[in-house]
């Protein structure tokens, strides 16, 4: 596979140590992780596996829509002419069922019964539903009080879209709508992003796998299920998860492979200065390139981000449950969209539901619920959490709110940008 992605702008020098002053603002690392990835390349996928994948051509009309003058409604089909000349009776010349090839209308006092998605009968150019008229053997009168409207009831052709028209631009996520819209303009395959492989790698001697015995100094691995599912609930299915012992010669081993096998590789744990936090080191030994490490933010400051020299996005996260999960949605998800080959969403927004006051002037991320009575407006309520470590808080939380640099104190209705878990 010789994934490309797009290009990285120069990088400035390292933060050197983790003090607020030197770390990366937010905006900052933000940025730079978005200019050192960009879309994977296409393939093919039939239209039957396509839903959730992202559209990589445009989706064009291949003929007029409706292709025909397309019977809206079951019932008779006939001249407008004939009715606008007086008449009000019509001799039934014929049944047409959606499907059949068009029958035509033999003169001004007959009609063709026509179900609805016929092709309107040649030399017909008006419908008159079932209910409007009353049927006597091969005769249909037209209700005393009915007026006809020339053309009603029939769905023009190409009134929708002309052939030819661009229907779906690239870039979009495949639901319903759009696989509608390509099935009927003949799309039995479409070209979308492949779906980036991604190793979820947590490093820790503490951890053990769930359902196995944990000793009273152990735990069990959290991070790497939780950032598994926040990964397939984003639509990225093709995640695959490892641990790490502390050990250096295994990181760096086992690293190695992982590196050159995946897409992209998300690390949790091991990033910060303990004497076992081997993760940065080690992937500068593998030449993974560190783009920054350190960010001006709280929870995460920790947070590592570099290219494998195949340009390889590795993300290495702080270990602690909060920290991880905040910097998935922050950083990690925004650059799988767009390597997926979706456009830069657009920020949410909620009101804080009570005033939070922040101490450190370091971007703060909040852990919060949504008020179910705030109507169309996110009210968001805080959700309180002992420490970063503190994973069981954020159990009936939606998400988290961003509160800017500097510190200080946010009012209740403040706007803030709002991140959510789903
Ligand atoms: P670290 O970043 O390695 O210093 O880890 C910070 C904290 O997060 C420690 O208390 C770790 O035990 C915890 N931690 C690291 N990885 C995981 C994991 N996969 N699941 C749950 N907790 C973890
Ligand atoms: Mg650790």
């Amino acid at each position: 596979m010789n994934r490309r992605p797009g290009g990285i702008s120069a990088v400035r020098s390292d933060p050197g140590s983790l003090q607020w002053a030197a770390m990366l603002s937010v905006a900052e690392a933000e940025q730079r992780v978005a200019e050192a990835v960009g879309p994977l390349p296409t393939e093919d996928c039939a239209l039957l596996n396509a839903h959730g994948r992202v559209l990589r051509q445009p989706l064009v009309a291949d003929r007029d829509l409706p292709p025909f003058d397309r019977v809206a409604m079951d019932g008779y089909a006939l001249r407008h002419a004939a009715w606008a000349a007086g008449l009000r009776r019509w001799r039934v010349a014929g049944l047409q069922p959606a499907g059949a090839i068009p029958l035509a209308v033999p003169a001004d006092d007959a009609c063709i019964e026509v179900m609805t998605g016929a092709a309107l009968p040649r030399g017909a150019d008006t419908v008159v539903p079932y209910e409007d008229v009353v049927r006597e053997g091969d005769f249909v009168t037209l209700a005393p009080d009915r007026k006809l409207e020339a053309g009603q009831a029939v769905h023009r052709r190409g009134s929708d879209r002309a052939a030819g028209a661009v229907i779906v631009t690239p870039g979009v996520r495949l639901g319903g709508v759009e696989i509608a819209v390509a099935a009927a303009c003949g799309y039995a395959h479409l070209t979308v992003t492949q779906q980036p492989k991604i190793a979820v790698v947590a490093t820790g001697d503490e951890l053990v796998e769930v359902g196995a015995a944990v000793a009273p100094h152990q735990i069990r691995r959290s991070n790497d299920y939780a950032l598994r599912a926040m990964l397939l609930a984003a639509g990225h299915p093709q995640v695959e998860r490892y641990h790490l012992r502390d050990l250096r010669q295994e990181i760096e081993h086992r690293l190695w492979h992982l590196v050159a096998e995946y897409d992209v590789v998300l690390l949790a744990g091991g990033v910060s200065k303990g004497k076992f936090d081997f993760v940065p080191q080690v992937l500068d030994a593998l030449g993974v390139r560190k783009v920054f490490q350190g960010v001006a933010q709280r929870p995460g400051k920790p947070f590592w981000f570099g290219l494998s020299p195949r340009r390889t996005p590795v993300f290495a996260l702080p270990g602690n449950p909060v920290s991880c999960c905040v910097c998935l949605h922050r950083y990690v998800r925004p650059a799988l969209a767009r390597m997926s080959g979706l456009p830069a969403a657009a920020p949410l927004h909620a009101r804080l539901a009570e005033r939070l006051a922040v101490r450190p002037p370091l971007t703060a991320f909040v852990p919060v619920k949504l008020a179910p009575d705030a109507g169309p407006e996110r009210r968001a309520v805080p959700v309180a959490a002992n420490t970063s470590g503190d994973f069981a808080s954020l159990a009936g939380s939606d998400g988290f709110v961003e509160l800017p640099a500097g510190g200080g104190e946010f009012p209740a209705g403040a706007a803030v940008r709002f991140w959510p878990w789903a």
